[in-house]
């Protein structure tokens, strides 16, 4: 059965990244187009975006559209784009004096604007367009007043009667709180009442938060984090909205988008490999060392670690264990991303302090990221929480081996390894603090010492399939319960 689908989404890889969001919005867009589904997918045209080797086509019946939103008279128009590597046609909103910024994401006093005018531009296009979508399909805070735009300032236009929408949680640390003086922004009128009064009454709107209580269904993406986010200790405070949404709820595992990322054929990789060539692996390994200004050292493990750098990745646990853990072993360590001040001089003073065996790359470097997920032995992902996580899932195929906290995407996708049955694709710690890290990194340079069994851990993850080809499945079926399915009453 093919679905119609309107698909919002802050960013979409590869057109604009900064996290996973956009890996999973590239990757299910593209999946779900392939398997025949009417997909309309819709993004900000940022500054950001390299247009260069771009060909965009005005939609000419979608130029200099109005769009009204508090006291800002906005105008946007629409380019189509083809998904760089992929058959698949984006919708591009193109309003520079609200996407044409320094950054993607901002600290702009009408950061919530731009995403506003976003969801009401991708509605406006459906409209424009004739298209009566099955499903509006909502990612994070950006597009979560979508759901209750549609029951309320849509809900007169008959094209979206049967349209029910889906709200996926990627995150819930960042919910875009704003406060009630931008109320008008909304574009809701007179049915701003209907947004949450607790809140209200303390002076905020929260656009995940009204996602959460209008949207038909809710998603996020792992199954153990579906569970964890109903709790205290990972709700953000929504964990009572999201008990109450609990029959509604789904976690579905993100996949793995393998035609960028599986070493067989990565386009960033000077050589490719398969279970068969872990020699090849081991060159690779060898080349990063030199690229990073390492010391070139064969049987050293190499640790690998690729992330935005803040509280939620758990770096704060390395402060303490990882110092000790390299002065004892004889271990290396690269490091890629950007972040919270704290971390960056954290990694940077180890590299001063073993610039033989630590390198830190500070920034995003797309290219660099598959070369360390190649390069490396051991990739560390010590999260306080993690929806999902792809590094891991990219880890397995490269036989690089995870060692990860057992806590959302990362409980669902690592096994902890068995050194008796041989079975497991990696290293879980549970407790989150020093010690859990510690115990996890010299049980994983430990093992490293004993090639067979090494070998073995990391052909078990090499032979992991998370693709979307299996994932996507989760979608379509809840895509077509939805459809069949009578919607949640805006009041
Ligand atoms: P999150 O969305 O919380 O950042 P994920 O593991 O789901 O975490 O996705 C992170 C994605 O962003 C991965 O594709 C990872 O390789 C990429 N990434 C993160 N930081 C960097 C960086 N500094 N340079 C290149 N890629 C990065």
């Amino acid at each position: 059965m093919s679905i119609r689908i309107c698909f919002i989404a802050s960013e979409v890889a590869p057109l604009a990244k900064t996290g996973g969001l956009a890996d999973v919005a590239g990757a299910l867009a593209k999946t779900l187009q392939a398997r025949g589904h009417d997909l309309r997918v819709f993004m900000p045209r940022y500054g950001q975006i390299n247009c260069e080797n771009l060909q965009l086509w005005p939609v000419d019946f979608l130029q200099r559209v109005p769009l009204r939103l508090g006291s800002r008279d906005l105008r946007f128009d629409v380019h189509t784009t083809q998904l760089p590597g992929t058959a698949t046609m984006i919708y591009l909103i193109d309003c520079p004096e609200l996407f044409d910024r320094q950054t993607i994401y901002t600290n702009d006093p009408d950061e919530h604007l731009r995403f506003l005018a976003l969801t009401h531009a991708a509605l406006i296009c459906c409209q424009r367009m004739g298209f009566a979508p099955d499903i509006l399909h909502c990612n994070d805070w950006h597009t979560a007043l979508g759901p209750l735009l549609l029951k309320t300032v849509f809900a007169w236009d008959k094209l979206f009667a049967r349209t029910r929408s889906l709200l996926t949680l990627h995150n819930l640390g960042y919910q875009g709180v704003f406060g009630t003086d931008s109320a008008a922004d909304t574009g809701l009128g007179t049915d701003i009442e209907l947004l949450d009064r607790q809140e209200w009454q303390a002076g905020r709107i929260n656009p995940l938060k009204e996602g959460i209580v209008h949207a038909d269904h809710i998603s996020t993406v792992s199954p153990t984090y579906a569970r964890e986010i109903q709790t205290a200790d990972f709700g953000w405070g929504l964990d009572g909205v999201l008990r109450q949404r609990s029959g509604d709820l789904t976690g579905i595992l993100n996949g793995v988008d393998y035609e960028d990322w599986d070493p067989r054929h990565d386009r960033h990789l000077p050589l490719h490999y398969g279970p068969d060539q872990l020699h090849i692996k081991a060159q690779l390994k060898q080349q990063l060392q030199q690229r990073m200004g390492l010391a070139v050292a064969a049987e050293r493990p190499l640790l690998g670690v690729v992330s935005r750098m803040t509280a939620q990745k758990g770096f704060d646990l390395l402060f303490q264990s990882l110092p000790p853990l390299l002065e004892a072993r004889d271990a290396s360590l690269v490091v890629l991303g950007s972040g919270d001040r704290r971390y960056e001089d954290f990694f940077a003073d180890l590299a001063a302090r073993w610039p033989d065996r630590v390198a830190f790359h500070a920034g995003y470097n797309e290219e660099l990221a598959h070369w360390i997920e190649a390069g490396s032995d051991i990739f560390l992902m010590p999260s306080l929480y993690e929806p999902c996580g792809l590094n891991q899932m990219y880890s397995l195929r490269y036989g690089t081996v995870p060692v990860v906290r057992r806590t959302g995407g990362l409980a669902d996708s690592v096994q902890h390894f068995d050194a008796t049955t041989g079975r497991g694709t990696g290293i879980v710690f549970n407790d989150f603090d020093g010690f859990g890290v510690g115990w996890a990194l010299t049980t994983a340079l430990d093992l490293y010492a004993q090639k067979k069994l090494w070998g073995k851990l990391i052909r078990n993850g090499m032979a992991m399939d998370y693709g979307w080809s299996t994932q996507v499945g989760h979608y379509e079926s809840l895509y077509a319960q939805l459809s069949s399915a009578t919607p949640v009453k805006a009041a």
